[in-house]
């Protein structure tokens, strides 16, 4: 496995990957790698010749005191670890290399943003679609690998990469949960043990929304009242929103009917915590 760290050395190699009909995979992180980080990885290795990942904390999508600085950073244990699941090439760039001085082009996807998470992070979006188009213009791949776990952002790439004809694959992979339900997050590093204990509780809300709505319940509302209150029974919780949405535009629903999700944002202490599910009704 090769770490690459600047944006010249990585299009060479992949000018000569290319040349040698290698197909490319590529799945972007921000890093402190975890196991659904590692999911991504292990897709990608079945479908695609060469698997790069990139590590890279990208400022311009952190709202203003937010957790840009705090962010973890790892990237010995990363390495580590990437190398063990099949990642070819860690293209690890500096924000200098990203965004040089006089940098001024972002990349705005109107649908898909401006609900749920992005009510209150109103430039995030705009911050990940630019940076995931300048990778895919260096990375060129055929195949990238999102998680479920950030499903508006997944969503957003998929509209972009449609509505800008870019040639590229978008995968969207599952949810990886830890033992207690517990969605993976490079951010639960942030929680004392009885904030994660709490926030085992965003997993159980939404299995008991699931099962409210495969026994019928098509009243969103009910649902997330429902939801709410479970999350409300932990202490250390405050809830930024619950939500019943279409998966085509993240609009809310009232009335429950075709492919939804359930999507929620919940702080714990001061860590912010987002999940979701995914269910189809029949119409
Ligand atoms: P991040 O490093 O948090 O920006 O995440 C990089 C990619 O890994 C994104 O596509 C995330 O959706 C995905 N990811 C993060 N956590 C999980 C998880 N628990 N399960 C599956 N994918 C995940």
């Amino acid at each position: 496995m090769k770490t690459i760290e600047n944006i010249s050395r990585m299009s060479t190699f992949i000018k000569m990957m290319r040349k040698e009909g290698k197909s490319i995979g590529f799945v972007p992180t921000m890093g402190y790698l975890h196991e659904g980080h590692l999911s991504l990885v292990r897709a990608a290795k079945k479908h695609t010749d060469v698997v790069v990942m990139s590590i890279f904390v990208n400022p311009i999508q952190f709202e203003p005191g937010e957790d840009f600085k705090e962010y973890p950073r790892d990237l010995k244990h990363d390495e580590e670890v990437a190398r063990e699941a099949g990642v070819d090439v860690i293209f690890y760039p500096s924000t200098e290399d990203m965004y040089p001085n006089g940098y001024a082009t972002h990349v705005i996807v109107k649908e898909l943003t401006c609900n749920l998470c992005g009510e209150s992070r109103p430039d995030h979006f705009s911050g990940v679609a630019t940076v995931v188009t300048k990778l895919f213009n260096i990375i060129k791949p055929e195949v990238v690998y999102f998680g479920q776990k950030d499903l508006q952002q997944a969503l957003m790439i998929k509209k972009m990469v449609a509505d800008l004809n870019m040639d590229i694959y978008v995968k969207i992979m599952p949810i990886v949960r830890g033992p207690d339900g517990l969605a993976m997050s490079s951010r639960n590093m942030y929680l004392s043990d009885g904030e994660k204990n709490d926030a085992a509780i965003l997993h159980k809300s939404l299995k008991h929304a699931e099962i409210l709505i495969k026994n019928g319940e098509r009243d969103a509302g009910k649902i997330i009242k429902a939801v709410e209150d479970m999350i409300k029974t932990k202490q250390s919780a405050r809830i930024e929103y619950v939500r019943v949405v279409d998966t085509k535009k993240l609009e809310d629903m009232k009335t429950i009917s075709g492919p939804v999700a359930v999507a929620l944002a919940v702080f714990f202490g001061s860590t912010r915590l987002i999940d979701n599910t995914t269910i189809t009704v029949d119409k």
